[in-house]
Protein backbone atom coordinates (compact mmCIF):
# COMPACT_ATOMS: atom_id res chain seq x y z
CA UNK A 1 0.00 0.00 0.00
CA UNK A 2 0.99 3.75 -0.96
CA UNK A 3 1.69 5.56 2.16
CA UNK A 4 -0.17 9.10 1.67
CA UNK A 5 0.85 11.05 5.15
CA UNK A 6 3.17 10.41 7.69
CA UNK A 7 2.80 12.41 11.55
CA UNK A 8 4.30 15.13 9.78
CA UNK A 9 1.79 15.70 6.82
CA UNK A 10 -0.65 19.10 6.37
CA UNK A 11 -3.94 19.30 5.11
CA UNK A 12 -6.22 22.08 4.91
CA UNK A 13 -9.48 21.50 6.64
CA UNK A 14 -12.43 23.72 6.43
CA UNK A 15 -10.45 26.82 6.69
CA UNK A 16 -7.18 25.58 8.73
CA UNK A 17 -4.07 24.38 8.17
CA UNK A 18 -3.85 21.72 10.34
CA UNK A 19 -1.88 18.21 10.87
CA UNK A 20 -3.33 14.88 9.00
CA UNK A 21 -3.27 12.79 11.91
CA UNK A 22 -5.71 15.26 13.99
CA UNK A 23 -8.36 15.81 11.40
CA UNK A 24 -11.71 14.81 12.09
CA UNK A 25 -14.37 13.71 10.01
CA UNK A 26 -18.08 13.03 11.08
CA UNK A 27 -18.61 9.89 11.16
CA UNK A 28 -22.37 10.05 10.66
CA UNK A 29 -21.77 12.19 7.33
CA UNK A 30 -23.56 11.14 4.31
CA UNK A 31 -20.23 11.22 2.52
CA UNK A 32 -19.30 8.17 4.65
CA UNK A 33 -22.57 6.41 4.39
CA UNK A 34 -23.90 7.06 0.88
CA UNK A 35 -21.03 8.01 -1.09
CA UNK A 36 -21.98 11.72 -1.32
CA UNK A 37 -19.68 13.93 -2.20
CA UNK A 38 -17.63 15.30 -4.67
CA UNK A 39 -13.62 15.52 -5.52
CA UNK A 40 -10.86 16.34 -8.12
CA UNK A 41 -7.97 15.05 -8.84
CA UNK A 42 -5.00 17.99 -9.32
CA UNK A 43 -1.58 17.73 -10.26
CA UNK A 44 1.15 19.76 -9.49
CA UNK A 45 4.74 19.79 -11.40
CA UNK A 46 8.06 20.73 -11.17
CA UNK A 47 8.74 23.24 -14.15
CA UNK A 48 11.74 22.72 -16.26
CA UNK A 49 13.10 26.22 -14.14
CA UNK A 50 11.99 24.04 -10.75
CA UNK A 51 9.00 26.16 -9.96
CA UNK A 52 6.10 24.59 -8.75
CA UNK A 53 2.74 24.74 -11.40
CA UNK A 54 -0.50 22.99 -10.54
CA UNK A 55 -1.60 21.98 -13.78
CA UNK A 56 -4.96 23.56 -15.35
CA UNK A 57 -5.63 24.47 -11.30
CA UNK A 58 -8.35 27.04 -12.11
CA UNK A 59 -10.30 24.35 -14.33
CA UNK A 60 -9.81 21.79 -11.38
CA UNK A 61 -11.77 24.06 -9.34
CA UNK A 62 -14.19 25.05 -10.83
CA UNK A 63 -15.17 21.45 -11.93
CA UNK A 64 -15.12 20.83 -8.18
CA UNK A 65 -17.73 23.63 -8.05
CA UNK A 66 -19.85 22.52 -10.99
CA UNK A 67 -19.81 19.25 -9.34
CA UNK A 68 -20.92 20.17 -5.34
CA UNK A 69 -23.72 22.35 -7.83
CA UNK A 70 -24.60 19.07 -9.62
CA UNK A 71 -25.23 16.91 -6.34
CA UNK A 72 -27.21 20.09 -4.72
CA UNK A 73 -24.09 20.47 -2.44
CA UNK A 74 -23.56 23.97 -0.82
CA UNK A 75 -20.55 25.51 -1.77
CA UNK A 76 -18.96 28.54 -1.31
CA UNK A 77 -15.46 28.66 -1.66
CA UNK A 78 -13.89 30.57 -4.61
CA UNK A 79 -11.76 28.74 -6.72
CA UNK A 80 -8.67 31.57 -6.20
CA UNK A 81 -8.68 31.14 -2.18
CA UNK A 82 -8.76 26.95 -3.23
CA UNK A 83 -5.58 27.26 -5.21
CA UNK A 84 -3.87 29.75 -2.49
CA UNK A 85 -4.53 27.18 -0.36
CA UNK A 86 -3.52 24.51 -2.60
CA UNK A 87 -0.34 26.04 -3.33
CA UNK A 88 0.12 26.41 1.10
CA UNK A 89 -0.29 22.79 0.86
CA UNK A 90 2.22 22.16 -1.20
CA UNK A 91 4.86 24.68 0.42
CA UNK A 92 3.91 23.19 3.69
CA UNK A 93 4.27 19.53 2.91
CA UNK A 94 7.65 20.26 0.86
CA UNK A 95 6.04 18.88 -2.10
CA UNK A 96 6.75 19.66 -5.80
CA UNK A 97 5.43 16.62 -8.46
CA UNK A 98 2.42 15.93 -6.58
CA UNK A 99 -1.08 14.32 -6.64
CA UNK A 100 -3.75 16.95 -5.05
CA UNK A 101 -7.23 15.61 -3.48
CA UNK A 102 -9.58 18.37 -2.44
CA UNK A 103 -12.93 16.97 -1.21
CA UNK A 104 -16.28 17.98 -0.65
CA UNK A 105 -17.91 16.65 1.64
CA UNK A 106 -21.22 16.31 3.83
CA UNK A 107 -22.18 16.81 7.44
CA UNK A 108 -23.78 14.26 9.58
CA UNK A 109 -27.25 13.53 8.45
CA UNK A 110 -28.65 10.35 7.79
CA UNK A 111 -31.69 11.19 5.74
CA UNK A 112 -31.60 12.02 2.23
CA UNK A 113 -32.33 15.71 2.28
CA UNK A 114 -30.24 18.47 1.22
CA UNK A 115 -27.48 19.85 3.83
CA UNK A 116 -27.05 24.10 4.54
CA UNK A 117 -23.52 23.68 4.48
CA UNK A 118 -20.42 21.38 3.08
CA UNK A 119 -17.05 20.89 4.00
CA UNK A 120 -13.77 20.33 2.35
CA UNK A 121 -10.63 19.08 3.06
CA UNK A 122 -7.39 19.64 0.66
CA UNK A 123 -4.84 16.46 0.86
CA UNK A 124 -1.87 16.48 -1.16
CA UNK A 125 0.50 13.67 -1.47
CA UNK A 126 3.68 12.57 -3.42
CA UNK A 127 2.81 11.52 -6.71
CA UNK A 128 3.78 8.13 -7.75
CA UNK A 129 3.60 6.26 -11.20
CA UNK A 130 -0.32 6.13 -11.79
CA UNK A 131 -0.91 3.25 -14.20
CA UNK A 132 2.96 3.35 -15.10
CA UNK A 133 5.05 4.24 -18.16
CA UNK A 134 4.88 0.19 -20.18
CA UNK A 135 2.03 -0.25 -22.51
CA UNK A 136 -1.52 -1.57 -21.16
CA UNK A 137 -3.15 -4.81 -21.60
CA UNK A 138 -7.02 -3.75 -21.86
CA UNK A 139 -10.08 -5.67 -21.42
CA UNK A 140 -13.70 -4.70 -22.02
CA UNK A 141 -15.55 -4.48 -18.78
CA UNK A 142 -18.47 -6.58 -18.27
CA UNK A 143 -19.83 -3.35 -16.44
CA UNK A 144 -21.16 -0.29 -17.98
CA UNK A 145 -20.56 3.16 -16.86
CA UNK A 146 -23.49 4.82 -14.42
CA UNK A 147 -26.75 5.84 -16.76
CA UNK A 148 -26.84 9.04 -17.13
CA UNK A 149 -30.40 9.30 -16.13
CA UNK A 150 -29.33 7.97 -12.77
CA UNK A 151 -26.32 10.13 -11.65
CA UNK A 152 -25.00 13.51 -12.46
CA UNK A 153 -22.51 11.61 -14.28
CA UNK A 154 -20.37 15.29 -15.41
CA UNK A 155 -20.10 15.66 -11.85
CA UNK A 156 -17.00 13.65 -10.17
CA UNK A 157 -18.99 12.47 -7.48
CA UNK A 158 -17.40 9.73 -5.21
CA UNK A 159 -20.92 7.49 -5.09
CA UNK A 160 -19.50 6.77 -9.08
CA UNK A 161 -16.02 5.36 -8.06
CA UNK A 162 -17.71 2.47 -7.12
CA UNK A 163 -18.52 1.53 -10.67
CA UNK A 164 -14.84 2.07 -10.89
CA UNK A 165 -13.56 0.48 -8.26
CA UNK A 166 -15.56 -2.94 -9.70
CA UNK A 167 -14.53 -2.35 -13.44
CA UNK A 168 -10.93 -2.32 -12.17
CA UNK A 169 -11.01 -4.82 -10.08
CA UNK A 170 -12.21 -7.27 -12.45
CA UNK A 171 -9.89 -6.75 -15.23
CA UNK A 172 -7.05 -7.08 -12.66
CA UNK A 173 -8.35 -10.42 -11.62
CA UNK A 174 -8.38 -11.26 -15.11
CA UNK A 175 -5.08 -10.42 -15.81
CA UNK A 176 -5.06 -7.11 -17.55
CA UNK A 177 -3.43 -3.97 -16.64
CA UNK A 178 -7.02 -1.60 -16.76
CA UNK A 179 -10.69 -2.10 -18.04
CA UNK A 180 -12.17 -0.46 -20.17
CA UNK A 181 -16.02 0.83 -20.20
CA UNK A 182 -18.90 1.20 -22.55
CA UNK A 183 -21.94 3.14 -21.61
CA UNK A 184 -25.47 2.43 -21.40
CA UNK A 185 -26.13 1.49 -25.19
CA UNK A 186 -22.97 -0.18 -26.01
CA UNK A 187 -21.01 2.73 -26.78
CA UNK A 188 -17.19 3.27 -25.87
CA UNK A 189 -17.30 5.34 -23.02
CA UNK A 190 -13.74 5.40 -20.22
CA UNK A 191 -11.63 3.78 -18.41
CA UNK A 192 -12.10 3.61 -14.97
CA UNK A 193 -10.89 7.32 -13.80
CA UNK A 194 -9.46 8.30 -17.19
CA UNK A 195 -10.89 9.10 -20.72
CA UNK A 196 -10.12 7.27 -23.79
CA UNK A 197 -9.21 7.99 -27.74
CA UNK A 198 -7.24 5.97 -30.63
CA UNK A 199 -5.86 6.30 -33.69
CA UNK A 200 -6.82 5.15 -37.11
CA UNK A 201 -4.81 6.25 -40.41
CA UNK A 202 -3.17 9.50 -38.38
CA UNK A 203 -6.46 10.76 -36.86
CA UNK A 204 -7.40 10.80 -33.38
CA UNK A 205 -11.47 9.68 -32.16
CA UNK A 206 -12.50 9.74 -29.23
CA UNK A 207 -16.07 9.17 -27.49
CA UNK A 208 -18.46 12.41 -27.29
CA UNK A 209 -19.91 14.24 -23.99
CA UNK A 210 -22.34 12.88 -22.74
CA UNK A 211 -22.05 9.53 -21.16
CA UNK A 212 -18.39 10.25 -19.66
CA UNK A 213 -16.87 12.61 -17.84
CA UNK A 214 -15.39 15.63 -18.93
CA UNK A 215 -11.57 15.68 -18.90
CA UNK A 216 -9.39 18.09 -18.61
CA UNK A 217 -7.20 16.15 -20.06
CA UNK A 218 -9.29 15.50 -23.04
CA UNK A 219 -10.12 19.06 -23.12
CA UNK A 220 -5.94 19.72 -23.27
CA UNK A 221 -5.81 17.14 -26.18
CA UNK A 222 -8.39 18.34 -27.88
CA UNK A 223 -6.38 21.52 -28.08
CA UNK A 224 -3.16 20.00 -28.63
CA UNK A 225 -4.71 18.04 -31.71
CA UNK A 226 -5.44 22.15 -32.82
CA UNK A 227 -2.39 23.43 -32.56
CA UNK A 228 -0.25 20.46 -33.66
CA UNK A 229 -3.06 20.29 -37.27
CA UNK A 230 -3.73 16.67 -36.10
CA UNK A 231 -7.38 15.71 -37.11
CA UNK A 232 -9.07 14.60 -34.02
CA UNK A 233 -13.58 13.53 -34.04
CA UNK A 234 -15.60 13.90 -30.98
CA UNK A 235 -18.26 10.72 -31.91
CA UNK A 236 -20.34 7.44 -30.74
CA UNK A 237 -18.66 4.48 -31.57
CA UNK A 238 -18.94 0.35 -30.70
CA UNK A 239 -15.79 -1.34 -29.69
CA UNK A 240 -15.72 -3.20 -32.62
CA UNK A 241 -14.27 -0.07 -34.21
CA UNK A 242 -10.89 -0.46 -31.99
CA UNK A 243 -10.47 -3.89 -33.58
CA UNK A 244 -9.42 -1.95 -36.75
CA UNK A 245 -8.32 0.98 -34.83
CA UNK A 246 -3.92 1.07 -35.46
CA UNK A 247 -3.04 2.25 -31.89
CA UNK A 248 -5.30 3.34 -28.63
CA UNK A 249 -4.58 5.59 -25.26
CA UNK A 250 -6.02 6.65 -21.52
CA UNK A 251 -5.86 9.72 -20.49
CA UNK A 252 -6.06 11.54 -17.63
CA UNK A 253 -4.66 13.80 -14.66
CA UNK A 254 -2.88 10.88 -13.11
CA UNK A 255 -2.38 8.77 -16.11
CA UNK A 256 -1.53 11.44 -18.34
CA UNK A 257 -1.21 9.93 -21.52
CA UNK A 258 -0.75 6.44 -21.74
CA UNK A 259 -1.16 3.81 -24.89
CA UNK A 260 -2.27 0.19 -25.46
CA UNK A 261 -0.59 -2.42 -25.98
CA UNK A 262 -3.73 -4.34 -26.75
CA UNK A 263 -7.63 -4.76 -26.00
CA UNK A 264 -9.45 -7.83 -25.14
CA UNK A 265 -5.89 -9.45 -26.76
CA UNK A 266 -5.67 -7.65 -29.89
CA UNK A 267 -2.62 -6.11 -30.41
CA UNK A 268 -2.66 -2.64 -32.21
CA UNK A 269 -0.49 -2.69 -34.77
CA UNK A 270 1.39 0.40 -35.05
CA UNK A 271 4.37 0.98 -33.27
CA UNK A 272 3.80 3.35 -30.36
CA UNK A 273 6.72 5.60 -31.05
CA UNK A 274 5.90 5.91 -34.71
CA UNK A 275 2.30 6.86 -33.57
CA UNK A 276 0.54 10.04 -33.70
CA UNK A 277 -0.84 8.92 -30.10
CA UNK A 278 3.38 9.12 -28.95
CA UNK A 279 3.53 12.70 -30.59
CA UNK A 280 0.67 13.80 -28.47
CA UNK A 281 2.18 11.91 -25.31
CA UNK A 282 5.18 14.28 -25.61
CA UNK A 283 3.78 17.09 -26.06
CA UNK A 284 1.50 16.29 -23.03
CA UNK A 285 4.66 15.91 -21.12
CA UNK A 286 5.99 18.89 -22.08
CA UNK A 287 3.41 20.84 -21.69
CA UNK A 288 2.59 20.15 -17.95
CA UNK A 289 6.54 21.04 -16.96
CA UNK A 290 6.19 24.30 -18.81
CA UNK A 291 6.43 27.29 -16.71
CA UNK A 292 3.27 29.64 -16.40
CA UNK A 293 4.61 32.21 -18.96
CA UNK A 294 5.12 29.79 -21.51
CA UNK A 295 1.85 28.33 -20.74
CA UNK A 296 -0.15 31.76 -20.69
CA UNK A 297 1.78 32.59 -24.03
CA UNK A 298 -0.31 29.52 -25.22
CA UNK A 299 -3.60 30.74 -23.74
CA UNK A 300 -2.33 33.78 -25.59
CA UNK A 301 -2.34 32.48 -29.37
CA UNK A 302 -5.05 30.40 -28.99
CA UNK A 303 -7.36 33.39 -28.27
CA UNK A 304 -5.55 35.16 -31.33
CA UNK A 305 -6.47 32.45 -33.12
CA UNK A 306 -9.52 31.83 -31.79
CA UNK A 307 -9.53 27.56 -32.00
CA UNK A 308 -12.84 25.89 -31.53
CA UNK A 309 -12.39 23.59 -28.48
N1 LIG B 1 -12.95 9.74 -16.46
C1 LIG B 1 -12.99 9.40 -15.16
C2 LIG B 1 -14.05 8.45 -14.71
C3 LIG B 1 -12.06 9.93 -14.25
O1 LIG B 1 -12.11 9.58 -12.95
C4 LIG B 1 -11.07 10.80 -14.72
C5 LIG B 1 -10.05 11.36 -13.78
N2 LIG B 1 -10.52 12.52 -13.15
C6 LIG B 1 -11.06 11.14 -16.08
C7 LIG B 1 -12.02 10.59 -16.92
C8 LIG B 1 -10.05 12.10 -16.64
O2 LIG B 1 -10.32 13.39 -16.16
P1 LIG B 1 -9.18 14.48 -16.01
O3 LIG B 1 -8.47 14.53 -17.30
O4 LIG B 1 -9.93 15.74 -15.71
O5 LIG B 1 -8.30 14.04 -14.90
Amino acid sequence: MASYYNNETIVYLNGEFINATEAKIDLYSQSLHYGYSVFEGIRSYKTVNGKTKIFKEVEHYDRLKRSAEALNMPYHWTSQELIDATYEILKRNNLQDAYIRPVVYAPANMKFDTNEKSFIVIEAWLMQPFLGEKLLRVMTSSFQRPNPKGFKIHAKAAGHYVNSLLASQEAKAQGFDEALLLDINDYVAEAPGANFFYEKDGELFTPALGNILPGITRATILELCAEMNIRVEEKLFAVEELKKADAAFFCGTGAEVIGFESLDNYKFPLNWNESVSRKIQIAYKKLVVEDCSETQRHEDTKKHREVPV
